[in-house]
């Protein structure tokens, strides 16, 4: 593992990049594709089938033997179908190597396994995947050989989106167009496009494989569904930090490296605050670039941990007790020119532009804080939103002290006249330089805190795909621009209608920011107070997909159509039912076949002991007091695991699919907590030798 190489010299390699295919397109073939990728342009077939022609020749000279159609179905992950370049051998027996241009523009998976809430049959059981040129084509390298990847859009028959990427490719025209006409009213003529910008952090833990293997409930459901808390915990927070162990620091070498590889700019590596829990990061980019490159980051964590007997896990809430995972999603506006919509300067409080696009986010932020809640809800994110360690459920803005304050001038006055400048930090050591504290200083127990020049978003679970965040934050943000933009361009006097809206912004959506600690009891009253949702469960998030205002808004910007919408619901709560049902079939499985039998095998000799300790003439009330407590829960769990069973029956039998999900949470997920109570203090009393799988201990101790 001591391979050296040169950073600038690997990365990107594996990518069908823009000096790639500056090299080995025609000069006209380029501009052409460079004109579909900026401005959208319809590309020609002859066009595209030198470009097929030249990604071909580019992939197999990489190794590459087959291409796949690379998608995000509605599931949280990718999909592919691989087909090889291999055409039927002619006359002479020999066989060509070819790709297409309608090879490379148009896809046909067979798509009846995805999900699609309906959508497909009501037209045709056939789904078509759609080359996004805006996101490079790589080479991807497995157990399976090298496959030329080209990044897809999936959709049906009539143009339904049964993907992530369609849904998030339409937000972001959206907030091109509404953003192009805030400028234009300041006055910004050369700015062509503007499009977000999105950096996501990564978390994850790492756990040895061997471990993880011996472990049911990790295997069929990634997370553990019994164990009990090891002595040692979180408390000890060295781990923050700390140096990364020999083994996970070879892991993450090898991460980085096939990361740079496919363009993926990994930058920061860190351990997090719960044992065996680490993070990555990336430099920002392009959103759906972005997302692209989380879908890829954790592709290649899970590909690249198996290599060096280790397993990641991505679940949200992989150990009881422990922190859990998340993805913090940064989002920021930028313009062709390099302008970031979201940056402040020095003196924020005479940045009228600045002002406006912040007031305008508070205000998209307050009106549909339920949609960009129910965007970070999935099965895992249950265990972490609300509870004490993720954001709240409870979605609130935190604009730190300077911006807090502009605010607050805005609102008494109807202007602000002055900013907080940034204090310095003294060191007290002459040789260090002089560092500014940041005016905007860290919140953490914010859902949606501004950090500088970005917004952070930090519901999203660490399994989920960032898409359906950024789609509802394009969109909402689209449609603020766009009210703002229509009342600004009919004003006679812009100068004035500025400066009112702003105020009248500021102050009709001040209850969405909270400056407080956001974990706090406290907020829970006070947010309550200020009408603020608070949407504590996945279940309660999907409907807020179908209100009025949701459909109006999605339709309005063609984002999503109703049709599209009520088929996200439905895969949504199938979803949750599915996860819940086969966490509860698991834990009856591992119950009836692994614990139960433990603990009879365990009490029969201890039983055995009280006997013979008995009639060598000793006392044996311990041993009898340990027998009796070790039975007592050993009968409270088969109890518990035969009530699991018919109320997981029971949410079975429910056709609907909203009182199906429903019925797992409220029903199942309890009879769940109570298989798994006695289990817990049961491995806790019973000799260690004999519990069938590792432990907490084990396994987040010990990688
Ligand atoms: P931290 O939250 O750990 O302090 P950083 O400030 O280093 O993190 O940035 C976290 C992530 O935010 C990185 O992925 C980074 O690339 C991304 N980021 C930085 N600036 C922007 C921006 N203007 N827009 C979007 N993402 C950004
Ligand atoms: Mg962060």
């Amino acid at each position: 593992m001591s391979e050296k190489f040169n950073v600038a010299d690997i990365f990107g390699e594996d990518v069908f990049n823009d000096t790639i295919m500056k090299e080995r397109l025609p000069k006209h073939v380029y501009q052409n594709l460079k004109e579909t990728i900026v401005n959208g342009a319809d590309l020609s077939f002859s066009d595209a089938d030198v470009i097929a022609n030249a990604m071909k020749e580019w992939a197999i000279e990489k190794g590459a033997t087959h291409y796949t159609h690379w998608f995000q179905p509605l599931t949280g992950i990718t999909a592919e179908k691989h087909d090889s370049f291999i055409s039927a051998p002619n006359a002479s027996g020999k066989i060509l190597m070819e790709f297409s241009g309608k090879e490379l523009i148009k896809g046909e998976p067979d798509a009846s396994s995805f999900p699609s809430g309906g959508l497909r049959a009501t037209f045709e059981a056939r789904g078509y995947t759609a080359w996004d040129c805006t996101s490079p084509a790589f080479v991807r390298e497995d157990a399976a050989g090298a496959t030329l990847c080209i990044p897809t859009a999936f959709c049906s028959y009539t143009g339904e989106a049964l993907d992530q990427k369609t849904p998030l490719l339409r937000s972001m025209q959206a907030l091109n167009i509404q953003a192009l006409r805030i400028l234009k009213l300041f006055g910004n003529t050369t700015a062509k496009k503007v499009m977000p910008s999105v950096g996501a952090e990564q978390e994850y833990f790492i756990v040895d494989r061997e471990k993880y293997l011996q472990r049911k409930d990790l295997i069929f459901s990634g997370r553990t569904l019994f164990g009990a808390m090891p002595p040692k915990g979180q408390e000890l927070e060295d781990h923050y930090f700390g140096a990364i162990r020999e083994r996970i620091a070879s892991f993450m070498k090898d991460v980085n490296k096939e990361l740079w590889k496919l363009g993926v700019s990994a930058k920061t590596q860190h351990n997090e605050v719960a044992p065996a829990q680490h993070e990555l990061a990336p430099i920002y980019a392009q959103c759906n670039i972005a997302v692209d490159h989380n879908q890829l980051t954790m592709e290649t964590l899970k590909k690249v941990a198996g290599r060096h007997g280790l397993t990641c896990l991505l679940h949200e809430k992989p150990f009881a007790g422990v922190n859990g995972s998340g993805k913090h999603n940064n989002w920021s506006i930028t313009t062709d020119t390099g302008l970031n919509l979201l940056e402040p300067g020095k003196t924020p409080h005479d940045n009228i532009q600045f002002l406006l696009v912040l007031t305008a986010i508070m205000k998209a932020i307050d009106i549909h804080s339920d949609l960009l809640r129910e965007s970070a809800s999935c099965v895992g994110n249950d265990h972490r939103l609300g509870a004490n360690e993720a954001p709240p459920a409870i979605i609130s803005m935190f604009l730190g002290e300077q911006l807090e304050d502009v605010i607050a001038q805005l609102i008494s006055t109807g202007g602000a006249t002055s900013s907080i400048q940034k204090a310095d930090l003294d060191t007290g050591v002459k040789s260090l330089p002089n560092l500014s504290k940041d005016a905007t200083d860290r919140n953490r127990t914010s859902p949606f805190a501004f950090t500088g020049n970005k917004f952070e978003f930090r519901m999203v679970g660490s399994s989920d795909s960032i898409s359906s965040a950024n789609v509802v934050l394009n969109t909402i943000v689209a449609e603020s621009f766009c009210e703002i933009a229509d009342e600004l361009e009919k004003a006679e006097n812009l100068d004035l209608a500025v400066h009112d809206l702003i105020k009248k912004l500021a102050s009709d959506h001040h209850r969405i920011v909270f400056n407080g600690n956001g974990y706090s009891e406290e907020w829970v009253v006070e947010a309550n107070r200020r009408g603020l949702p608070n949407i504590t469960s996945m279940v309660d998030a999907i409907p807020t997909l179908l209100t009025p205002k949701a459909i109006a808004v999605f339709e309005k910007f063609g984002v999503y159509t109703e049709t599209e919408l009520h088929s996200r619901v439905e895969i949504k709560f199938e979803a949750y039912a599915k996860a819940i049902n086969i966490e509860a079939k698991a834990m009856i499985d591992i119950a009836g076949k692994q614990l139960i039998p433990t603990v009879i095998a365990y009490t029969t000799e201890l039983a055995n002991s009280v006997v013979t300790v008995t009639e060598a003439g000793s006392d044996a009330s311990t041993q009898k007091a340990l027998l009796d407590e070790i039975s007592s829960y050993l009968s409270e769990m088969k109890a518990a695991s035969s009530a699991l069973v018919i109320a997981d029956n029971e949410a079975n039998e429910i056709a609907d699919a909203q009182e199906q999900a429903k019925y797992f949470r409220d029903v199942v997920k309890p009879a769940m907590i109570a298989l798994r109570t006695p289990a817990d203090k049961l491995e806790m009393i019973v000799d260690k030798e004999f519990w069938p799988f590792p432990s907490y201990g084990d396994l987040l101790f010990e990688v």
